[in-house]
């Protein structure tokens, strides 16, 4: 019998890990990416695999947050007014996800696909995935010690997964001591050694050369444009490079992929949660990454250069960069950072990470059809896993029976997730300007 042909729509973080481990089982694979691999979401991100990390966006207190932000264009999480009427069933979605128990479930559900991202990871670096791998660990940085505490207490559930973790807060002179550049401010802290942090960049080329090596098709600047569908199956998509037959589909386009699937009359519901970064150079560089807990911003040494990424807004599906919010980041680290005072910020950067509104990913097979499977919204904890994922995926497509840990991420516990009348896909243009 001959391989099974995959083809994966969408070059990013989860795209390309799904084609991995596809290849890995026998697959024959096609990526076909709209622009160029690793240029959405999967770009600009803070590089942090952090499986301890797991809880997803929706929590208790955070939909009242939200009300409260729709007015500050400033603030860490922004629903920009003129996006809201567009997402109020996202909206609904999200604020009936952020209460205790649901957090706590998703938290479970996310820490248990993650088990295993380091492991995978080290895999691919063995099998010659070119990355090199920053294992200093994170450094947490609150201005009081109940934030830490508090960050802290969150991730004790991880220990029965088998993290490492710290075991208690650490005070001013001991976090001073471990990160000379912290401003005075900054009186807690805890340091979880088993972070680890990558350059996206590095390791989006590193995974697609060795992707084509393993015998991968990549296509760049292959914009799909529709799936072609005959009794429940798909059996072509139309492509900006032509037409392409398959025997299974692997729909990875982030934040794009509702558009996708709308033609379908599936309407997934996936929001883009916009992030900003940029880098620094010549200023203060600390020794590992920092989480700044109270502008939430995350800091990731790369080299001779600092990322700095955060930030979460709701503006609709585009590459629009709002300069505030960039000087907003500035003074966050400014204000926990001594000397922190750029004259220059390089590589200003927004993407949109894909949410779903429980903040769970979607990784299942795409409902009423057969042979067409979903690997999205993984929202703010894309890089970390998507290895497991992908593998995970990888195991349900090829013998067709779902991994445990995929239970939580079925696209059915949406309700309406059919729409009646099916919509063409929109065209965007290829090669746009996305960071
Ligand atoms: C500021 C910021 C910081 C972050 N930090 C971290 C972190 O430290 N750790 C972590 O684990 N996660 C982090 N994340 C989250 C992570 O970046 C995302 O979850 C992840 O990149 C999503 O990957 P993806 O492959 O689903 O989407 P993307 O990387 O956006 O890839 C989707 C791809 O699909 C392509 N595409 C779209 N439409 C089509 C089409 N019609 N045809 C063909 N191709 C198409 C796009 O061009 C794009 O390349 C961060 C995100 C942001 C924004």
């Amino acid at each position: 019998m001959s391989a099974q042909r995959v083809v994966v729509v969408g070059g990013g973080v989860a795209g390309l890990s799904a084609a991995y481990s596809l290849r890995r089982r026998g697959a024959e694979v096609t990526v076909l990416e709209s622009n160029r691999l690793g240029s959405g979401a999967s770009a600009g991100n803070a590089g942090w695999l952090c499986p301890a990390q797991a809880g997803p966006l929706p929590e208790p207190g955070l939909a009242a947050d939200g009300v409260r932000s729709l007015l500050q264009r400033d603030s860490a999480l922004y629903f920009a007014p003129a996006s809201v009427p567009r997402m109020l069933g996202w909206l609904a979605g999200f604020a009936s996800h952020c209460n205790a128990r649901d957090h706590r479930h998703g938290t479970e559900a996310l820490a248990r696909l993650g088990r295993r991202a380091f492991e995978l990871i080290d895999r691919w670096i063995d099998d010659g995935v070119d990355v090199p791998l920053q294992r200093t660990g994170l450094l947490v940085c609150a201005r009081e010690r109940d934030g830490a505490q508090r960050f802290l207490d969150a991730l004790q559930p991880m220990r029965a997964l088998g993290h490492t973790l710290p075991e208690r807060v650490l005070e001013a002179g001991e976090l001073h001591e471990q990160e000379p550049i912290l401003a005075d401010v900054v009186r807690a802290g805890l340091l979880v050694e088993e972070h680890r942090h990558v350059h996206p960049p590095t390791l989006m080329a590193a995974l697609s050369q060795r992707l084509a090596a393993m015998g991968v098709t990549l296509e760049q600047g292959a914009e799909v444009l529709g799936l072609e569908v005959d009794g429940g199956r798909v059996r072509a998509l139309r492509s900006t490079a032509g037409s392409v037959d398959c025997d299974a589909v692997v729909l990875a386009a982030g934040a794009w992929t509702p558009r996708l699937t709308r033609e379908l009359g599936v309407r997934l519901p996936v929001a883009p949660g916009k992030g900003y970064s940029f880098e620094v150079r010549g200023g203060p560089m600390p020794r590992r990454a920092l989480l700044l807990l109270e502008p939430h911003v995350a800091c990731s040494p790369l080299g001779d250069r600092l990322r700095v990424a955060g930030t979460m807004e709701f503006s609709g599906v585009n590459a629009r960069l709002d300069q505030r919010r960039v000087a907003t980041m500035v003074r966050g680290v400014g204000g926990m950072v001594r000397d922190f005072a750029p004259p220059e910020l390089e590589q200003v950067w927004t993407g949109m990470r894909p949410i779903a509104p429980d903040g769970l990913p979607i990784i299942d097979r795409c409902p009423r059809h057969e042979n067409l499977y979903l690997a999205t919204a993984y929202s703010m904890l894309g890089m970390t896993i998507a290895a497991p994922a992908g593998d995970a995926l990888a195991e349900l497509i090829m013998t067709g029976r779902r991994p445990p840990e995929l239970e939580p991420f079925r696209a059915a516990r949406f309700p309406r997730l059919w729409q009646t009348g099916a919509r063409r896909i929109a065209r965007r243009p290829v090669g746009g300007a996305m960071g």
